[in-house]
Formats: structure tokens, sequence, C-alpha cells
């Protein structure tokens, strides 16, 4: 079908028609970002275009236009890093990147390139990484290595990647199997920890220092095996690795809910990927079991707080620390947990970094394609850092971390790391 209606209601098709009536047609969602005005446009052109049928070629145009159509859709929505601001500032709540999500899907179903799969691949290439340093390190920290990579890889070379850990972060937990709660005192309770791949292959620290913090408030932390979310896999509509990878995770994971534990990330894509996308994706009861258990590490010590049971025997450290308030922290809602967690900690200056997207978006930021426009994205947020000048920015989000650390040249830490170092923990990373 070629477009007669609202562009929103025939990309995102049936089960977008509805909730359409709750579009204002306030025509913000233009002003979000790069992908939502290209769809508007390629709708707006085509609209315009003579009709087919009324051209003397007949089929073959309006197949033609067809096969426009989409090549221009997939670029469009390529364009997307499934950031979540259009859902959260859409006036009519409508679920907005969820079915950008379920259009990337659709699109992805004629075929994705190697240089996609390579990219959304976070796991394998982490685990080889890993498995190779200091060798890998050595060679993506080559600038001429990664100049003769990027046709193959579409990494773009300016990007500098994060160091592959070894050991990484699961190495060092499984050497303290066994071990129980860190703390003298006896369990409180008992949590898993989801390292998540960041953590796990690029920044143990976070790691180490989320075990070590809930080990402080008296929990006993396990950390079983676990795969990517998956939120890579979709960000490139590659709903199959995407599932199963889901799926290895519902098996590892449940039977710990199924004994009542809750499960404990320090990463907000990542629970933003098992607590909102699955649900959606994948409405099964196991599934919204899982998205129910999962929390954010924040959020989870705020609970303590609000018990009585947080320990407030934090030290004193100095310094201006900014908070950047990540987009899919924004979609779980936890600044404001995150800020008032820090404030425990005497001395520290803590405040927010009133702006938006960062522009990393996972791969998004990475590829040659997007590259410039990731920085583009990001340019108010690195403005706003040079104007503030830190010491340091905390972030629910490691990567966006890395991009502004990367950009701005100002130490990023997450949330849990400025509390190990009030409680005086040393972990790899400090
Ligand atoms: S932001 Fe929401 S309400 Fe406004 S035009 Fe877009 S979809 Fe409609
Ligand atoms: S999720 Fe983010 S990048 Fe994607 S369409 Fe919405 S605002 Fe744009
Ligand atoms: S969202 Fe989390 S688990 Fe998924 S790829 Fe990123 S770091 Fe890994």
């Amino acid at each position: 079908m070629l477009p007669t209606a609202h562009p929103l209601a025939v990309l995102f098709g049936d089960s977008f028609k509805a909730h359409a009536g709750k579009c204002v047609s306030c025509n913000r969602c233009k002003t979000f970002c790069a992908a939502f005005p290209r769809l508007y446009k390629i709708f707006e052109e085509a609209e315009q275009s003579p009709r087919p049928g009324h051209l003397p070629e007949g089929l073959e145009d309006q197949e033609e236009q067809r096969s426009e159509i989409d090549r221009g859709l997939r670029e469009a929505l390529a364009l997307c890093s499934l950031c979540g601001q259009c859902e959260l500032r859409c006036p009519g709540s409508l679920d907005l990147a969820k079915h950008i999500m379920k259009a990337k899907i659709r699109y992805a179903e004629n075929g994705l390139t190697r240089k996609e799969r390579l990219m959304a691949g976070v796991d394998a290439v982490g685990r080889w990484g890993s498995r190779l340093a200091p060798v890998s390190n050595l060679l993506v920290n080559n600038p001429l290595v990664r100049l003769i990579a990027a046709p193959l890889t579409g990494i773009d070379p300016r990007r500098r990647l994060p160091g592959f850990a070894r050991p990484t972060f699961h190495d060092w937990a499984e050497t303290r199997r066994g071990r129980t709660s860190g703390s003298s005192r006896a369990p409180k309770g008992e949590v898993v920890y989801f390292a998540g791949c960041t953590a796990n292959y690029f920044d143990p620290a976070i790691g180490q220092a989320a075990v070590a913090v809930l080990e402080r408030q008296g929990m006993e932390v396990v950390v079983p095996a676990h795969n990517c979310c998956g939120l890579p896999s979709i960000g490139i509509g590659d709903e199959k690795t995407a599932r199963s990878l889901h799926e290895a995770n519902l098996a590892r994971l449940l039977p710990y809910v199924e004994e009542g534990r809750r499960i404990v990330c320090a990463d907000c894509n990542c629970v933003h990927m098992m607590r909102n996308n699955a649900p959606f994706l994948w409405p099964t009861p196991e599934t919204n079991r899982l998205a129910k258990a999962v929390t954010d590490l924040t959020s989870f010590l705020g609970e303590l707080v609000l018990q009585g049971r947080f320990d407030t025997a934090l030290g004193p450290v100095s310094g201006d620390v900014r908070y950047h308030y990540a987009c899919h922290a924004r979609t779980l809602r936890i600044g404001n947990e995150t800020i008032d967690l820090l404030r425990w900690i005497p001395g520290l200056a803590i405040g927010y970094l009133d702006t938006f997207c960062c522009g990393m978006g996972g791969a998004f930021g990475m590829k040659e394609k997007t590259y410039d426009l990731s920085l583009e994205i990001g340019a108010d947020l690195f403005e706003n850092v040079r104007h503030y000048r830190p010491d340091r920015i905390v972030t629910d989000a490691p990567l966006c971390g890395r991009q502004i650390q990367e950009a701005v040249g100002v130490q990023m830490l997450a949330p849990v790391q400025l509390l190990a170092e009030a409680y005086g923990i040393p972990t790899a990373g400090q």
C-alpha cells in the first residue's frame, strides 16, 4: 500500500492505528531526532508524487515507488538509536519508540548486512576481545588498524573503542564463588547481580563496585552466568538473535526469580531492555515475571534507604560531580533516585547536567554512517559539561559516559563507583 494516511499509521501498521487517535498532531516528534523528520519527509514526498495507476507504466512504477520508499524507510529507521525520547515527550503518550522498534524488525526481515550483525554482536566481540587482550587492545587502539578495518567492520576509524578487560568481571566473580557476604554482618537478603556486557567486558570496576556496595548493605550477591540482554540486536531489527539471547537469560535467571530474588543491574540500558522492551516484544508470563524482578541498582539502594537498611557510614568525597541523565535512565525515571542516593556522600557537590541525549546509542555512535550525527546530537551536552567544568561525571549508562569522556575529557563513573569510593572500598578502576 502506498501512503494515503497519517505517516505514522502507515509505517507502524495496525497495532499503531488503534492508538493513533491519541495523536494531537503537535508535530513535536519531528523535532526529537533525525529519524522522524526523515520518515515524515518520505511520506510527504510520496503523497505529492503522481498517483500510481495514473501513470502509463502502471504497476511497474508502483513497485518502483514502493521499493524506493522502502529503501528510504530503512535508511530513516537506521537513524533511530532507540533512545526512547519520542515516547517520553509525546503529549499523546504514544508508544513511538516501541513501534519504531517493531518497524525496524519488519524492515530487517529483508536481510541484514555482515557489518550490522558484527556491530550488534557485543557479547561475541567482547568475549573474543577479552580473551585476546592485550593484543586485541593494541589493535583497536591503533589508528591505522582502525582505518584499514573500517570497510570490513563499518566502525568509524575516529571512534576510540573501549579497551577489553582481562580478566572480565565474570572471571573475577568466578574466583569469589562460594563466598557470601563480604560484610562482617550476617546477610540481610539475597540479590542477583546482572553485569551486562559493558561492565563484564569493558568496565569490570563497575561490577566489582556494585557487588562490594551490595555486600556492604549485608546482602548476599549471586552472579550467575548470563549473556547480552539483546538490545544491540533489537537496535538493528534482528529479533531472532535478540529473542534467543533473551530466552537464554530467562532460563538462567528465572530460577532465582522463582526463589524471590531481585535481579539488580547498574546499567540502565540493560534494565530498559529487560523491563520495558522485552515485555512489549514477547509478552509471555515468564518475560513479565523477569521484567518485574529486574531493577536498577540505584532504585534498589534507594529502597534500602527508605527501609532504614542502607549503610550510611560513608566517608567524605570532595569535588564537583555532575549527573548525566541518560535517555534510558529517563525512561526508567531514576534520575532523582540516583541524585538523592549520592547526596548521602558527605562533601560531594552533585547536580544535574540539564541536557538530553549524548548521541551514543550503543552501536549508533560507532557506525561510520552515524558517527558524525552522534557527535552532533551530543553537542549541547558537551557544551554543558564545558560550561560547568565538573571534576567528574556520573551516569547510569556507562557507554554514554564514555562518549562524554571521549568528547570533553572529563572522567566518567557509575554512581555505584562513587559510593564504593565513599565507603573506602578499593575496586580495580580506582
Ligand atoms: S509527538 Fe505524539 S502527539 Fe505529537 S504529532 Fe508526534 S505522535 Fe502525534
Ligand atoms: S527512539 Fe529516539 S532516535 Fe528513535 S525515533 Fe524516538 S527520539 Fe528518535
Ligand atoms: S544493554 Fe546491557 S546487556 Fe545489552 S548489550 Fe548493552 S551492556 Fe550488554
